[in-house]
């Protein structure tokens, strides 16, 4: 229910006095809000595709890459087996072989030439000549295997640079999407609710305290989104972008709120409320012309109907006459 009084004044808002409970209870309105806006602004982050990571690397053919990979990477591994087999049968082979050498280059020496030794000797050299083929081949298909390795691993990183750049991309999209859907909900309620809230202050009405934490709750919740996407954008120069724009909003706050303290009309409305000198602050005594606590005049003549008032009065209290 609005109430419209006759009367224009400097000070509307003051016009409207909320206790300290409602205070309270518009504090707590204000954060009940913030409750079911923070859940309106989850719900609009469902709404868009999120970038699915398995079905781009199904597109991108990853699954086909990485195989061709792990087949060339399992043929490698078989390779090198059979050639570390190979070594380690040569080696053995050789020991063999030199055991054999010895033992019959010593019946030799003993002038006996015995032809069981001599063939176990000449078995032993063959074994030795076809051992060292086998790891020769088995050495030649590692090394081919090896080199081809690297083809298939190439095509794999590609394929998970792709992946990870579409990746990227499809969540730039899905970035923006969140962000034109959330803003074109908390935008224009803020400006509804500034507007509203101007509208009930316009008439005065005793219900502005209820269009204020409106505007705080759309107000909060629009700043929250611009400092999270501002984040998002910024992110690579975000604490820097943090410190100058609070920095800034803190000062304009600080000096806003100093003009707002020492505002000498303001105040001096305040204190004659209070049945105070205007001017100092101390309580005015009925009758007198000048302020008992600074000295100064305190009474001023109407210039319309030359009746005395008390310095500051926005009005005339005989003839109504606004006293600027
Ligand atoms: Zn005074
Ligand atoms: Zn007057």
């Amino acid at each position: 229910v609005a109430q419209s009084g006759p009367m224009p004044g400097p000070a509307e808002l003051e016009e409207v006095e909320s206790s300290r409970v409602e205070r309270l209870l518009a504090v707590g309105l204000v954060v009940f809000l913030l409750v079911g806006g923070f859940w309106v602004l989850a719900r609009l982050g469902e709404i868009p595709q999120r970038p699915d990571w398995t079905a781009i690397e199904q597109a991108e053919g990853k699954p086909a890459v990485e195989e061709a990979w792990r087949q060339a990477m399992a043929d490698y591994e078989r390779a090198q087996t059979a050639a570390a087999e190979a070594w380690a049968a040569l080696t053995k082979a050789r020991a063999e072989y030199e055991y054999r050498r010895e033992e019959y280059r010593v019946a030799l020496e003993r002038g006996l030439d015995d032809p069981a030794l001599a063939a176990a000797y000449a078995e032993a050299r063959t074994l030795v000549e076809q051992a060292a083929v086998r790891h020769e081949l088995a050495e030649a298909v590692r090394v081919s295997l090896e080199a081809e390795l690297k083809e298939p691993q190439q095509a794999y990183e590609a394929v998970m640079r792709r992946v990870q750049e579409s990746y990227e991309r499809a969540d730039a999209h899905y970035q923006l999407a969140v962000f034109a859907l959330r803003f074109a909900y908390a935008l224009p309620l803020f400006g509804l609710s500034v507007w509203g809230w101007l509208a009930l202050r316009r008439r005065r009405s005793r219900h502005l305290i209820l269009a204020t934490a409106t505007m705080a709750f759309a107000g909060i919740q629009t700043l929250g989104l611009l400092g999270q996407y501002g984040w998002y954008l910024l992110r690579d120069v975000a604490p820097l972008a943090l410190s100058v724009t609070g920095s800034a909003v803190c000062v304009a706050g600080l000096v806003a709120v100093r003009r707002w303290a020492l505002n000498p009309r303001r105040l001096a409305v305040a204190r004659l409320r209070r049945g105070q000198c205007p001017l100092c602050g101390f309580p005015l005594r009925e009758g007198t012309t000048h302020c008992v606590g600074c000295g100064r005049p305190v009474m001023e003549a109407c210039p319309g109907c030359a009746t005395p008032n008390v310095t500051g009065s926005p009005f005339c209290g005989h003839c109504g006459r606004a006293l600027a």
